[in-house]
């Protein structure tokens, strides 16, 4: 086996580089094509990372949401990486509390007794049937 070293080889199309050792491409041509390919990348990139996001938040909601209606300390859900800001949609109900739902676990921010909680609920059918407001 040939020792190649692999800190110098051009980040398009894998060619080892000669010359400065802080050069990243063989020529113009593979640094407009890197560049072009991660920039066709991103959008994927970001659906990815909201995907995951969504499918970890759906996670701990379901392993903490046993009961149909549950109270939990939010650092309980925020320990485990969940993140409140990545929700599918929302349900507000007749007193005008938001319920936060990602699928059909839905989470509301509440405090009792100085600390902050979700309580946690299940998506029901009724909440669906849109009203005129
Ligand atoms: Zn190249």
């Amino acid at each position: 086996m040939k020792s190649i070293k692999l800190d110098n080889k051009c980040l398009h199309c894998g060619k080892e580089l000669h010359g400065r050792s802080d050069k990243k491409y063989c020529d113009a041509y593979c640094k407009s094509a890197f560049q072009y390919q991660m920039a066709k990348e991103t959008p994927l990139r970001i659906y990815n990372k909201i995907d995951n996001q969504l499918k970890l938040n759906r996670k701990i909601l379901k392993e903490y949401n046993k009961g149909g209606k549950v109270t939990v300390r939010n650092e309980t859900l925020l320990n485990l990486g969940f993140d409140p800001n990545f929700f599918t949609h929302f349900w507000k109900n007749q007193k005008g509390d938001v319920y936060l739902f990602v699928y059909e676990y839905g989470f509301l921010r509440r405090k009792e007794n100085g600390k902050e909680k979700y309580v946690l609920i299940l998506w029901q059918e009724y909440m669906g049937r849109t009203k005129q407001i």
